[in-house]
Formats: C-alpha cells, sequence, structure tokens
C-alpha cells in the first residue's frame, strides 16, 4: 500500500498524534513488583505537614521528596547514593529516579511531566507532579477539591464512520468495531452495579472528538472514559497496555520528550484542568486492573494532549488496551472472551476508582486550581 495511506490507516484521531509515538516515552520492562488497589488505607495525616515547602529550580516549583513522604505519612528511604528514592506506607509504595521521569506508583509505571530534580543531594518532584499525579494517587484526593461518589459514566467507543481507527487487515478486525463492543459489555457490567452509564456513540457513526466531551458534559458524567487499541507501524511485537490522561498546564505530552519531538506545553486552562488530581486517580485505577486483571505488560500512565479529554468536566482518561499490530495480541482482542474480560476490568476499575472518591478523606488544597508553574 503507497506510504501515506499506510500512515493514515494508523493514524489514531483521538491522539491528534501520527504515529503514536510510545516507544519514545518509555522502556519496554514491566513493573518490578504487582500493583497494589489505590484506596489502601493511608497513613493519618498531620494537618502541619500537608503542604510540602515548596522550592524552584530553575523554571519550576518542586518539592523536596523528603517533605512529601511526610506530608503523606509514608516511610521515605534513598539508595544509589541518593539517587534513588522510594516512599513506602500500609498499601501504597513509590519509586523514583534523579532526573527521570519514569516513577512507579503501587507498583505501575507512571511517567511524570518532569524529570525528578537533584538539588543539593535532595530528590525533589514537581510541584505538579506531586499535587496533580502523585498525591492523588497515594493517598486518594489528596489535596483535592472533593467529589461525590460517581454515579454517571460516561464510556467512548473511539474512531466511528468514516474513520476505522487501526486496522488489522490479516484479522479482519478494526478499532471503531472492537471500541464499541468493549464499550457495551462494559456498560452491561456497570449498570448491574447500579452506576448509569452513557454511550458517546450506539452505533457505527463519526462523533468529533471535542463532541464527544460535550457529550460527557450534558450527561453530568462523573467520569469519562475513552476506550482504544494501539498499533505501532512496522513494529509486530510490540504488546501492553498504555493509559492517558491530560497534562495539566505548563506540562508536556509524553512524546514530547523524545529526540527531535517539539516542546508542546500548554499555558492556557483548558476546562479538564480543574480535575487533573481526579483524573490521575481514575487513570491510576483503571490502570491498576489492565495490568492486574489482564496480565497485560505496562507500557505506564502518561500525559498527552487529546482533544477528546480537553473540553471534560469530569475526570477523565484514554485507555489504549491494547496493539493490534501484534498478531498475538490482535487474536486474542480479536475473540468475545477477551474482549469480555477487557470490559470486566475496565469497569472493575471504575468501580475501584468510586470506592477511592467514596472514601476519600478531605484534606487541605494544595494548590487553588487550575493549575500554574
Ligand atoms: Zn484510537
Amino acid at each position: 500500500m503507497p506510504r501515506a495511506a499506510f500512515l493514515a490507516r494508523f493514524r489514531c484521531l483521538a491522539g491528534l498524534a501520527l504515529l503514536w509515538p510510545s516507544r519514545l516515552s518509555g522502556a519496554e520492562s514491566p513493573p518490578r513488583t504487582p500493583p497494589t488497589r489505590p484506596g489502601a488505607p493511608a497513613a493519618e495525616l498531620p494537618p502541619s505537614a500537608a503542604r510540602p515547602p515548596v522550592r524552584r529550580i530553575g523554571r519550576v516549583e518542586h518539592v523536596a521528596l523528603p517533605d512529601v513522604a511526610r506530608a503523606l505519612g509514608l516511610q521515605f528511604t534513598t539508595a544509589d547514593q541518593g539517587r534513588r528514592a522510594t516512599l513506602k506506607g500500609p498499601g501504597v509504595s513509590a519509586a523514583f529516579e534523579a532526573e527521570s521521569r519514569e516513577a512507579t506508583l503501587n507498583g505501575l509505571r507512571l511517567f511524570l511531566g518532569d524529570p525528578v530534580a537533584l538539588a543539593g543531594g535532595v530528590l525533589c518532584l514537581s510541584r505538579v507532579d506531586f499535587e496533580r499525579s502523585v498525591a492523588p494517587v497515594l493517598q486518594p484526593g489528596f489535596g483535592l477539591e472533593p467529589r461525590p461518589a460517581p454515579k454517571v459514566i460516561v464510556l467512548d467507543a473511539g474512531h466511528g464512520g468514516h474513520d476505522p481507527g487501526r486496522v488489522n487487515a490479516h484479522l479482519k478486525i478494526n478499532e471503531k468495531m472492537l471500541t464499541l463492543d468493549v464499550a457495551r459489555r462494559a456498560r452491561r457490567l456497570l449498570e448491574a452495579d447500579g452506576f448509569r452509564v452513557v454511550l458517546t456513540r450506539e452505533s457505527d457513526t463519526f462523533i468529533a472528538l471535542p463532541q464527544r466531551a460535550v457529550a460527557s458534559n450534558v450527561a453530568q458524567a462523573d467520569a469519562f472514559v475513552s476506550i482504544h487499541f494501539n498499533a505501532l507501524p512496522q513494529d509486530a511485537r510490540t504488546t501492553g497496555v498504555e493509559v492517558y490522561t491530560f497534562p495539566p498546564r505548563g506540562q508536556r505530552s509524553a512524546n514530547s520528550w523524545g529526540p527531535g519531538a517539539k516542546e508542546d506545553a500548554e499555558q492556557h486552562a483548558s476546562p479538564v484542568h480543574r480535575v487533573d488530581g481526579w483524573s490521575a486517580l481514575l487513570a491510576h485505577s483503571l490502570h491498576g486492573r489492565l495490568v492486574g486483571d489482564l496480565k497485560a505488560p505496562d507500557r505506564g500512565r502518561k500525559l498527552m494532549h487529546l482533544a477528546v479529554l480537553r473540553p471534560l468536566q469530569a475526570p477523565g482518561v484514554l485507555v489504549e488496551c491494547g496493539f493490534l499490530t501484534s498478531e498475538a495480541e490482535a487474536r486474542r482482542i480479536a475473540t468475545p472472551e477477551y474482549r469480555q474480560q477487557l470490559a470486566a476490568a475496565l469497569a472493575a476499575g471504575i468501580r475501584d476508582y468510586a470506592r477511592a472518591v467514596g472514601t476519600a478523606r478531605r484534606t487541605p488544597r494544595t494548590s487553588s486550581l487550575p493549575s500554574s508553574r
């Protein structure tokens, strides 16, 4: 097939990005420790320690990891001459490395919005990463505006109509058909749990990306999950799941760190920024189930400026449920049994999130909304 047509088939419209450059944003190794669920009991929070002191390193505000540990009531240990740090508490753990964006949260891979800094011999996390990605997961809802228990879930089956999404021509499957099937299966499971579930599309129709978010806002969703499948051209081996949230204001997409990639931080506020921390918790909940229940390789939680998430008023996540370019993974995805497992993992992740929101304790807000550097 002509190269242009070949590339077009791999265009994921939800991602705005041609040739989803996931490989630029992380290594391929699986997590070292088994994932644990969010919502695990967290240590009591001393109110005076709720806000770690902020220090500026270069142009970016940071918080020292020992202060983060104190704020969250976790044990702090270092290794490798202070270049690595671990935070641990009952049911929660996190690991960070100097000058790296890759971290591990409760056994799951996380690509931070800023690299961990080593300043004066102390490892520091960017303030935005602490407030909007790490703390709300290690202690559900930490520092966030409280939210009511989720009742309305919007499931967005990626692509549709003239946009088939990614295609495996050999197996005669395409993304738009698979995402709708998984969304329908997940709806049945969630409705049985008492959630009200709205699908952004019920049939093989094309809906523009921002319209999907608008539909979520109209439905007054409590959580939005966009369902997709992945592909890499000329790569039949890569497998696994990825989970995306919209970058907090001032942070870059995960793929903007690769060689030759353009820095894409946005300084203006978008609606979804109001719920960054809750989106991180929703993403972590879904991520844990996709990796833990499906035993899928963990390609990480990442940030991406996705048009389908930007207008959201509810916490929102895009999940890439597997690679259609891997013959082995695509064969699994092609079976109704595996798609049912996928739907069950998504439904379980949403239940975990709902539980975590319900048990989140009110803590002092760590920032005004929306974020700024
Ligand atoms: Zn897609």
